[in-house]
């Protein structure tokens, strides 16, 4: 019988035999990509041993049709309940009522890590020469920075308060015509969302973490997320990590940390990639890192994403892309960014094994040329397969 996830008493996750998992089918193109994950995520799951208890919860436009809600309580309710949950994509509602549903689902359940791992499958079509130099996983900052949402338009009665508080408390001379966001940086968001980045390279054996900031412009935030980092290093991974200047880059046996500003960061991304490895970062960075990343190794519509909260091993494991609406039920697209947020959410729960066998799978699927039509567009020699044929020729290679 299918139970949920739970955590003991040191942190760590505690999967049943069978634990529940709420899916979201998504809007649009959900009907179709999220068939196809589940297929090949269960053959998967199975050949291990594994069993998992999909229950399906509401959320977008379906759930609006349903009940009249975008986000029903229950649906939130699941997801804090059984920890665990993957979504499709989601209409973003508009006018009125919530901003985005994946942000506020982000902020109630506090799932603080946004990770993004971004490599390249064989086969897959790419910009730069050597994308097979790209394996990277990104941890982006999710719940501050000029995300918070603290932002007050030009004009506003606030606006011109706040400005006029500026100038006479600090001296700071804003013009009056000018909106204002604040960027919030703190101590806490940082250190933790570092931690689940080491804590993530040290338990997979990755080679390095990089810090990456834009310090030398912004001291006080990006350059305190910077100090921070190391800081914490000392504080907590000494014997297991170390930060550039104290072992002039020879790490030893121990994993090493450094920084990049972001602006060299994006440069050097593209003509040495092979330097990198875990990424921590801002929230603003990071969403730009992602995507930029994803784009160079020709995977935007196959970049997979989770947003998770390390501690209390909350985790949603979401498609990237949106619902591609004006192909909705076509069974065109490609599954391939639900089907690596499956492989996510099973590397969280720790079926490695199982998630390993998803890559290898989609990997050789793609690489005997057989691909959706979003790939085959930008391919020569490949034969172009609907969603459900595409998840079914990853199921045979499993
Ligand atoms: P989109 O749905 O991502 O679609 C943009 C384009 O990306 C599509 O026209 C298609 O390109 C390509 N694409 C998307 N999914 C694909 C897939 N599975 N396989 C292959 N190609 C794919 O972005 P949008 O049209 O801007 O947004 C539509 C709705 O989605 C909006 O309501 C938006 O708010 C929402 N959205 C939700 C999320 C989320 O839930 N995480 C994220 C972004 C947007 P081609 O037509 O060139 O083939």
């Amino acid at each position: 019988m299918a139970e949920p996830v739970t955590v003991s008493d040191d942190g760590s996750l505690v999967v049943p035999d069978e634990p529940v998992v709420p899916y979201i089918e998504g809007d649009g193109t959900g009907v179709d990509i999220w068939p196809a994950t589940r297929l090949v995520l269960d053959a998967a799951a199975a050949r291990h041993g594994h069993k998992v208890g999909w229950v399906e919860v509401l959320a977008g436009a379906k759930a609006h049709a349903e009940c009249g809600e975008w986000l029903p309580t229950e649906t939130i309710e699941a997801f804090r309940r059984y920890r665990v949950g993957i979504k499709g994509p989601l209409t973003t509602p508009v006018g009125g009522g919530i901003r985005s549903l994946n942000v506020a689902l982000r902020q109630i359940l506090d799932l603080y890590v946004c990770l993004r791992p971004v490599r390249w499958f064989a086969g897959v079509p790419s910009p730069v020469k050597h994308p097979e130099k790209v394996d990277m996983v990104v941890f982006r900052e999710n719940t501050e920075d000029v995300y918070a949402g603290f932002e007050l338009a030009e004009g506003s009665p606030e606006a011109k308060k706040l400005i006029e508080y500026l100038a006479d408390e600090l001296g700071w001379e804003v013009r009056a015509d000018s909106g204002l966001g604040l960027k919030p940086i703190s101590t806490t968001g940082s250190k933790r969302l570092q931690r689940a980045a080491l804590d993530y390279a040290l338990s997979r054996g990755r080679r390095s973490v990089t810090l990456v900031h834009k310090g030398n412009i912004m001291k006080f935030t990006e350059g305190a997320f910077k100090a921070w980092g190391y800081e914490l290093v000392a504080e907590e991974f000494a014997d297991r990590a170390v930060g550039w200047d104290d072992c002039g880059g020879e790490p030893g046996d121990k994993l090493l940390v450094k920084d990049v500003i972001a602006d060299a960061f994006l440069q050097q991304v593209l003509t040495r990639p092979d330097e990198y490895d875990v990424i921590a970062t801002t929230n603003l960075n990071g969403d730009y890192i992602s995507d930029a990343l994803a784009a160079q190794v020709g995977g935007i519509g196959i970049a997979p994403g989770a947003n998770v909260n390390s501690v209390t091993g909350h985790g949603i494991f979401e498609a990237t892309h949106g619902t591609a609406p004006r192909y909705a039920g076509m069974d065109k697209v490609n599954p391939g960014s639900l089907l690596l947020s499956g492989v996510l959410l099973f590397e969280h729960l720790g079926w490695q094994e199982a998630a390993d066998d998803v890559v290898r799978a989609l990997e050789a699927t793609i690489a005997e040329g057989v691909v959706t039509y979003d790939f085959a567009r930008l391919m020569h020699d490949v034969t172009e397969v609907k969603t459900s044929e595409f998840a079914a020729a990853v199921v045979d290679h499993l």
